[in-house]
């Protein structure tokens, strides 16, 4: 019996995928696939070898010509020791000590949009989490384990005083959510299932704007999402708490990169921009 199972499995284990297989890897499987992928890269043939070295040679020639992520990141850090750090040691020095941000802030991982640039916040000042389309997931202590402690901590413990969600322009994962076709269908592993948190603006945007071309449909969805993230900040409850205790607001807002503007709005599920800049 125990050997007809054991069968069975091995079975069913040749029908997955290789996908699907990594996909259920732990790490350490995965760090054993890799040590054996690059011992079988050191069993190859002599001339296999050789063009390995050359081409590796090749690229290490065009790399010292172009671009050097360690040089970057190197340069990049000397310069904010010597122009911020050490030129700054009253606030480095209370930050030793610890954080008491006044925001909690989340955007969209695309790199034209650190808020740190955008809106000038300087180390201490916010608390951030930023992911794909900047959206806050429903509470859920399984599926969005990550986004919820981060909310906990930044509430119950820094006590920040705003939460704020801002979207941009040009957003991709909008325009992959837009994009997401009617039978609900998905050909990616995770994008797609995750900017799906914010379906709700996509189903409004297009029955309010069906006219409007998807540029204009995404633009108003990128504004709709932050809404719903909004309401989903609700469904936590030490944010409701801390909202109707007035320790906290909520506040939307939307970075537009091509036109240079910044439009913020408190929570009231309308697009109704409070201060515009
Ligand atoms: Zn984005």
């Amino acid at each position: 019996m125990v050997g007809k199972f054991g069968k069975c499995i091995l079975c069913c284990r040749s029908q997955v995928s290789k996908e699907e297989d990594m996909a259920n890897e732990s790490y350490e499987d995965a760090i054993a696939g890799l040590s054996k992928l690059l011992s079988e890269k050191a069993d190859l043939g002599s001339v296999a070898a050789a063009k390995i070295k050359q081409i590796t040679a090749e690229l290490e020639a065009v790399s010292s010509k172009g671009f050097d992520p360690v040089e970057r990141i190197k340069t990049g850090f000397v310069h904010f020791r010597t122009e911020k750090y050490e030129k700054n040691p009253d606030l480095y020095g209370a930050l030793a000590k610890g954080q008491s941000p006044k925001f909690m802030v989340f955007a969209c991982s695309d790199s034209r949009v650190c808020p740190s640039h955008i809106l000038n916040f300087q180390p201490g000042e916010a608390f951030m989490i930023r992911n794909i389309a900047n959206m806050v997931p429903p509470y859920d202590k399984t599926k969005y384990s990550g986004v919820g402690a981060a909310i906990e901590y930044a509430v119950l413990h820094l006590k920040v005083e705003s939460i704020v969600v801002i979207g941009h322009s040009c957003c991709g994962g909008i325009k992959g959510l837009m994009s997401i076709p009617d039978d609900g269908s998905t050909a990616s592993d995770f994008i797609e299932n995750w900017v799906k948190i914010c379906s709700a603006a996509k189903s409004k945007v297009t029955e309010k704007s069906a006219s409007l071309s998807f540029a204009e449909q995404c633009h108003n969805c990128e504004k709709e999402a932050v809404n719903v993230s909004l309401g989903n900040l609700l469904t936590y409850p030490f944010v409701r708490n801390a909202v109707v205790n007035d320790a906290v607001s909520l506040k939307g807002a939307h970075y537009d990169f091509v036109k240079g503007t910044f439009e913020l709005w408190d929570l009231d599920f309308t697009i109704s921009p409070s201060i515009s800049v």
